[in-house]
């Protein structure tokens, strides 16, 4: 049994998806929540409202990640709210489809500003409260994107990549604070972000997935939750896959 009770809470993009479904899966486990998002103020209220009726402690918190002071003053609402932060989940990100040579500048730098950018804000500004606590757990989402490229996605698998060398820099400068940080990879999971997916591309996606499906948010959920735990203490700076065999 996974118990994150006392522990305090922070993941970002937390209104929809994989997002929701760790911030409930936190919760579950005993931890208190605070649910970031961006704009959807009312899908982020409904995951607080899921996690209070399940009796479990939670808080909406706004901020786009993209912005250096905004996560600063979030986490130190969070920090002061919560009384502590012990746990930062990584997760707030954005996709977009295009060929290499189509690539617009803009593009490239809004998806590396939310998924790359984000986490280092989140990071810099979650790391001291979790000294003062001498423990702390970092868990970045980061995607197989990242591990193996993908077409049309160079701008999302270059940011997913660089979320690689933040963990494994994190957990090396944090290892000697009792702080660990590790990435999952996740495949190919039915959430907002991949509900546009064309037939051909989803066709071809279904054949190079062992198991033959894509996955469910709430499968995501428990490991983020468990790496989260003291049981995973000895685990940091490493990446895990959740992905029904996509890239083994
Ligand atoms: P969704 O599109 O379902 O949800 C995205 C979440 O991120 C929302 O809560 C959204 O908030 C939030 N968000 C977006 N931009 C910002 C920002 N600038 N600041 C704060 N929050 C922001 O995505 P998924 O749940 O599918 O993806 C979650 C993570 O998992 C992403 O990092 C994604 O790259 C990764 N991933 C997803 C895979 C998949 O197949 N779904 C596969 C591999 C990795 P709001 O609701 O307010 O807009």
């Amino acid at each position: 049994m996974i118990d994150l009770s006392g522990r305090r809470a922070l993941v970002t993009g937390a209104s929809r998806g994989i997002g929701r479904a760790i911030a409930l899966e936190l919760a579950r486990r005993g931890a208190s929540v605070a649910v970031n998002y961006r704009a959807r103020a009312d899908a982020a209220e409904q995951v607080v409202a899921a996690i209070h009726d399940a009796g479990g402690r939670a808080t909406a918190v706004r901020a786009d990640v993209t912005d250096f002071d905004a996560v600063q003053a979030m986490v130190k609402h969070v920090t002061d709210e919560l009384g502590g932060l012990d746990i930062l989940v990584n997760n707030a990100g954005i996709i977009g489809d295009a060929y290499l040579m189509m690539l617009k500048p803009e593009a490239w730098r809004e998806v590396i500003a939310v998924s790359l950018d984000g986490a280092f804000h989140c990071t810099k500004a979650a790391i001291r409260p979790m000294m003062r606590g001498r423990w702390g757990r970092i868990v970045n989402i980061s995607s197989d994107a990242g591990l193996m490229g993908d077409v049309m996605r160079a701008h999302y698998a270059s940011a997913k990549a660089g979320l690689l060398g933040l963990t494994k820099s994190t957990a090396r400068e944090l290892a000697g604070r009792g702080i660990t940080c590790n990435a999952v990879a996740p495949g190919i999971i039915e959430t907002d972000l991949t509900a546009d997916m064309d037939e051909k591309r989803e066709q071809a996606m279904l054949g190079l997935i062992p198991l033959g499906r894509f996955g469910e948010p709430e499968e995501v959920a428990p490991l983020v939750a468990w790496l989260c735990s003291d049981a995973a203490g000895y685990i940091t700076g490493q990446t895990i896959s959740v992905d029904g065999g996509l890239r083994m």
